[in-house]
């Protein structure tokens, strides 16, 4: 190799000739098993999970394979991932006049979600792992604070003890989202499994996916009840599968809604379930590939933070550049180079994503933004500085699970030129 080759960007040979392959990690292992999963339900005549001519029990079944592998006794399929983080924090009873801490880095679908239960999201700071930081609950706490949601970025784990100590101390729930980390370990246990709920998607930009869907997974047989019960319009169906025979209905039931999991996507996920173990093990093996040819290289590369190595996903590789100038240009430049690479959420913290920002619901005076809050709640520049900092210089390199190894191979090649060509990480 030259000593600094030619950007593609600016005339060169690219480093690649062909595109990569689609970062779709769940539909892109899609196959026939998953056709004649689906097919089975339409031949059955029964795509509704509690009744029909023949039903299947594929939602059952996908509920009852994730709880066992998983080893956390309820499990309930839901319609979205934002239907699984409004079902959690109405299991929790979350409502008017609360308030819940919302990591600054995430997908506007998390702060969407407590708007949505009628309380207003409050935002704490990350550490270097662009996740949650326990040390900066503290600065956005206060009494009229019910839960914590923590969200496990692009399939890397949050440092989860400090968290669940806060919140212990503090009685507050804890709702792990793990939309963007189906997989995910802290300390050996799954994420997902370590909070009050683990809120999962299964929408198309996740590891497993079936188009759309989500579910909640707890430990508690009292947020299983009330998560059954507003995930379909306050009726418990199936009372004795988990032991409820003798619920009286009058007694407990509450006004629900619908955000049932169809038959279709049931079975079409019990089928990416069984695959999710092998992407993992390939995406793993690929980002380390990527990340040990780039170290030998680039002596000062600098990577994303990592709090436990041994439970990411290997999904995502974050690459951490000196300023935000330098991340747009290397991304431009590795476009160019047939090579993938984003920004996350345009290099923003959520609370400046304009709904945000600006406090606006489809509400009558922007409900429930508008709530007599003994604390004002006031999103500001500066408000979360390691965030605001972080997330607009981290460039992501997705890691799909079709990567061969030449592939991983030419990212790493293409990195190494960009970085060179704009003398980043070499000195
Ligand atoms: C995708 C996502 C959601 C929402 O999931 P949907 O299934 O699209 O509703 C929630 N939180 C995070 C962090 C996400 O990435």
């Amino acid at each position: 190799m030259n000593p600094i080759d030619t950007l593609a960007i600016n005339g060169g040979k690219p480093a690649r000739q062909r595109p990569l392959p689609p970062n779709y990690p769940g539909a892109t292992v899609m196959d026939e098993a998953e056709g004649k999963a689906s097919s089975a339900v339409v031949r059955a005549q029964s795509p509704f999970r509690y009744y029909g001519p023949d039903v299947q029990h594929a939602v059952r079944h996908f509920e009852n394979e994730m709880g066992r592998e998983w080893s956390i006794p309820y499990v309930l399929g839901v319609s979205s991932g934002t239907a699984a983080l409004i079902v959690a924090m109405k299991a929790l009873g979350i409502g008017i006049g609360d308030k819940v801490i919302v990591p600054a880095i995430t997908f506007l679908a998390t702060p969407g979600a407590v708007v949505c239960c009628n309380a207003v999201p409050v935002f704490a700071d990350v550490d270097d792992s662009l996740n949650l930081d326990a040390a900066s609950l503290e600065n956005v706490y206060d009494d009229e604070v019910k839960a914590i949601i923590v969200v496990p970025i692009l399939g890397t784990p949050v440092d989860m003890d400090p968290i669940m100590s806060f919140a212990r101390k503090h009685k507050l729930a804890v709702i792990e989202d793990i939309a963007q980390s189906c997989g995910v370990k802290y300390k050996g246990n799954y994420a997902g499994t370590i909070g009050d709920i683990g809120a999962f998607s299964f929408q198309m930009n996740k590891l497993i996916t079936s188009g759309e869907g989500g579910a909640i997974m707890t430990h508690s047989p009292e947020l299983y009840e009330r998560a059954v019960r507003y995930h379909d319009q306050g009726i418990m169906r199936e009372k004795e599968r988990f032991g409820f025979p003798d619920v009286d209905e009058a007694e407990r039931a509450f006004v629900g809604q619908n955000y049932r999991m169809s038959e279709l996507t049931g079975a079409i996920l019990v089928e990416q379930w069984k695959k999710r173990s092998q992407m993992i093990t390939v995406m793993r093996d690929r980002k380390q590939q990527i990340v040990d040819e780039l170290t030998r290289v680039l002596p000062s590369i600098r990577f994303r933070g990592v709090i436990d190595a041994a439970g990411d996903t290997g999904s995502s590789l974050g690459l951490l550049l000196p300023d935000a100038a330098h991340t747009q240009k290397a991304n431009d430049a590795l476009h160019a180079e047939q090579i993938e690479s984003f920004i996350l959420y345009g290099g923003q913290p959520v609370y400046k994503i304009p709904q945000i920002w600006r406090q606006r619901t489809a509400d009558k005076h922007n409900f429930p933004f508008n709530y007599p809050y003994r604390r004002a709640v006031r999103y500001e520049d500066g408000m979360c500085p390691k965030a605001e900092d972080l997330v607009c210089r981290t460039l992501f390199i997705p890691i799909s699970p079709l990567l061969t190894e030449e592939d991983a191979s030419q990212i790493a090649n293409g990195v190494v030129k960009v970085y060179k060509a704009y003398r980043i990480g070499t000195a």
